[in-house]
């Protein structure tokens, strides 16, 4: 299996050639500007000390101050963040909004933690990073596990280290401690709005059967935006298992099914026609719409040759191969790519930036409403670009990122 960050670079390869940039600004682009790693003590409830190891990778700040979440899992390690960190630059750039990519995390199963545990390791990890962070310089946020109570402990264990107040310093938190509203939803709205400005491009209707893998943040919050507009979700999956109903699954009391066992695992919607479906054969389904939105690596050559999806929009970041790409281009399977689709958490955590800064507090439709034109903009100008170099539309958003980024590079 190829490692993200290898997939990320041959992506990079890919866009060097098709656009024939500088040599220069793809070497700055294949590495970033630090990768750090902190070995994390942490009294254990039992008494005992263990040592995580944490990351932090700031990719570039060519655009602005180093932007993007922090992982815990059991997996995560330096090339994993390293890769995110790499589509968070380009991610910031594609949207336009003025913050580097940078991305951080910590080889965890925060299940496996008590809350005590989990907080003492989400303050260690500041206190090993704080000489690097700050509003103006590198703002962390939550990716895959990490909550928004998390990230009032780091805001708060930043101010205890540095005497700074500033809740700028880290985005994703409680709206009551300053955090945005609208950012528990954003990743899936902002892939909503995507949706709508290519559907018709991409020969999609307004009744697409989904399928959707992950029911997280982004996978759950996806599922009920899709029904509320009319969408049919034919079938979901978590780590544990996937559920289907070809005649349209119940999203919300799939949710507060999920919210009750932990899993979507054995729903049955009262027996009207739901079947356990495992997470290889739900990637398989005929569907209108697939939307990954769980890990790295789900879509590989070993399953490629199976997806039957018209359309694949990723708001799992890296969920499909370089290899497995190039195959799903020549099957004119159309990829909505991560950078774009699942842009919309970041461009949410710029505004909880911004309104920490200006010490503002917009309301949820003010929030929407700005997001809404930017994924348009955003999707229209990727679509633009791949057209122009008659390629595929992750090409196309890499395209426009590194346009945007090497400008700046060619100021100094
Ligand atoms: P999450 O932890 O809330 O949810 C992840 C979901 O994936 C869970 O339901 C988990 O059970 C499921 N899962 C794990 N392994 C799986 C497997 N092998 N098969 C099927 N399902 C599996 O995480 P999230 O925040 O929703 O993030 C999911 C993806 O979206 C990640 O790639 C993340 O980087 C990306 N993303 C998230 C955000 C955000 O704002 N949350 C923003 C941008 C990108």
């Amino acid at each position: 299996m190829q490692d993200p960050f290898s997939n990320a670079m041959t992506q990079l390869d890919k866009v060097a050639k098709i656009k024939n940039f500088d040599d220069e600004i793809i070497s700055r682009l294949r590495q970033p500007d630090r990768d750090i790693k902190v070995s994390i003590p942490v009294q254990m409830d039992d008494g005992a000390l263990r040592i995580f190891d944490g990351y932090r990778v700031e990719y570039s700040n060519a655009l602005g101050p180093y932007k993007g979440g922090i992982r815990y899992h059991s997996s995560t390690d330096i090339s994993e963040v390293k890769a995110l960190a790499f589509w968070m630059a380009l991610k910031c750039a594609v949207v336009a909004i003025p913050m580097g990519g940078g991305k951080g995390g910590i080889t965890v199963d925060p299940k496996l933690l008590s809350k005590g545990e989990l907080e003492r390791l989400s303050r260690g990890w500041v206190d090993k990073l704080s000489d690097i962070l700050g509003p103006h310089k590198d703002v962390p946020a939550p990716d895959v596990n990490t909550t928004p109570e998390i990230m009032a402990w780091m805001a708060d264990e930043f101010e205890k280290i540095t005497g700074d107040k500033t809740a700028a310093v880290i985005t994703g938190k409680p709206v009551d401690k300053g955090g945005s509203l609208g950012r528990d939803t954003a990743t899936a709205q902002g892939g909503f709005y995507v949706f709508q400005a290519l559907k018709d491009k991409l020969g999609l209707g307004d009744k697409c059967n989904v399928v959707i893998q992950g029911f997280g943040n982004a996978g759950a919050n996806a599922a009920s935006i899709w029904q509320a507009a009319g969408h049919k979700i034919i079938a979901v999956s978590d780590s544990k298992s996937g559920v289907t109903n070809t005649n349209g699954l119940d999203v919300e009391k799939l949710i507060l099914h999920k919210q009750k066992t932990g899993s979507v695992l054995g729903f049955n919607q009262d027996n009207s026609g739901c079947k356990e479906i495992s997470n290889e054969e739900l990637l398989e389904m005929d569907c209108d719409l697939l939307i990954p939105a769980a890990f790295e690596n789900i879509i590989t050559e070993a399953n490629v040759d199976k997806i039957k999806a018209k359309v694949i929009l990723e708001l799992a970041n890296g969920p499909i191969t370089s290899a497995a790409d190039a195959t799903l281009f020549k099957k004119n399977i159309v990829v909505i790519p991560d950078v774009l689709a699942n842009s919309g958490g970041v461009a949410v955590s710029y505004f909880e930036w911004d309104q920490n800064l200006k010490n503002e507090h917009w309301t949820k439709q003010e929030v929407f409403e700005k997001l809404q034109p930017m994924m348009a903009n955003s999707a229209e100008n990727v679509f633009k670009k791949a057209q122009e170099s008659n390629t595929d539309l992750r090409m196309g958003a890499f395209i426009l990122a590194i346009e945007s980024i090497s400008q700046h590079y060619k100021n100094i």
